[in-house]
């Protein structure tokens, strides 16, 4: 599953002790993510980008105000993510020409070596993060970074409020009638993209009840089935997508045209050609490698759903 990690330790034990994080701050082997305005570094060619990783003897990512958070430890190596949005533009800072380009996760993410994948997410998510709460929600004092940049605090001891990395959950439902599948546009989606229904999750809301209400309004379906597939971080900016299987009721659409563009059924022998088709490029293209969108279309058009 592509902006996960397969092996981090998060330190959750030793990221509130100062000390032992300042030390892993220091070693020689430790590696720093910088983020760019929300983009991660990457150099190399276009088709094939390898991500950058700054460590303790660079200065450039040290500037003042810079406060890297740990991301965690793999294979005992301390992963740090550095925001360095202060900087007006990186093509042209003394310090930051030449060292690579801040990209896009979205754009660049398919390309990355899977594991990179997950560093750059995790980066991108904790520095956004940093980004929006730099302020307390409560009083407005200016908050804290705490437990290695894993939360903010407000300083305030009349308020002590503390402020995580929020994460905003949302269902993706593969919807099929046994024989094909449910696949839609939304306004503003890019040329050719065909994906699959999604919503977010409501105050007070099961998740099942999302993903019924979710298909019913964009597309008047009710469901037969719902089953639980996968999860998958998807820190654009700050989501869980949690994937659904479900078997509608009836096949009849009534689009919601302020939700839809286009809802229609597919089959599996015109998808399997469609496999090709670029997002952006072509008139139909499924959603991308790195989405579980396209994780349970593959699953499903392989008969494992
Ligand atoms: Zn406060």
């Amino acid at each position: 599953m592509f902006y996960t990690h397969p092996a981090i330790d998060r330190a959750d034990g030793r990221r509130g002790d100062a000390d032992w994080v300042a030390a892993q701050r220091a070693r020689a082997d430790m590696r720093v993510l910088p983020v760019w305005r929300g983009k991660n570094m990457v150099t190399g060619p276009r088709e094939a980008p390898q991500p950058v990783f700054a460590s303790a003897a660079d200065d450039w990512w040290q500037a003042p105000g810079v406060e890297p958070a740990l991301i965690g430890l793999i294979d005992g190596v301390p992963y740090f993510a550095a925001d360095v949005s202060a900087v007006e533009d990186p093509r042209r800072d003394p310090a930051l020409a030449g060292i690579g380009a801040f990209v896009d996760l979205r754009t660049c993410g398919p390309l990355l070596p899977p594991a990179a994948g997950g560093l750059f997410a995790h980066a991108r998510a904790l520095t956004w993060f940093h980004l929006r709460h730099r302020y307390c929600g409560a009083c407005g004092r200016p908050t804290e970074s705490r437990q290695g940049g894993q939360m903010r605090a407000c300083p305030d001891t009349g308020c002590r409020a503390e402020f995580f990395p929020r994460v905003d959950p949302a269902v993706i439902v593969l919807v099929h009638d046994g024989a094909r599948v449910l696949l839609a546009r939304q306004h503003g989606f890019p040329r050719g993209l065909h994906a699959l229904l999604a919503g977010f999750l409501e105050p007070v809301e099961t998740l099942e009840a999302c993903v019924a209400r979710e298909v019913y309004e964009e597309t008047g379906l009710e469901l037969a089935e719902i089953r639980y597939f996968a999860s998958q971080p998807w820190p654009f900016p700050q989501s869980l997508m949690l994937g659904f299987v479900a078997r509608a009721a009836g096949t009849e659409l009534v689009v919601d045209p302020a939700e839809l563009t286009h809802a229609a059924w597919y089959t599996p022998d015109f998808l399997r050609a469609q496999k090709g088709g670029r997002i952006g490029r072509d008139d139909f293209a499924l959603p991308g490698p790195d989405s579980i969108a396209r994780l349970m279309l593959d699953a499903w058009l392989d008969g494992m759903l």
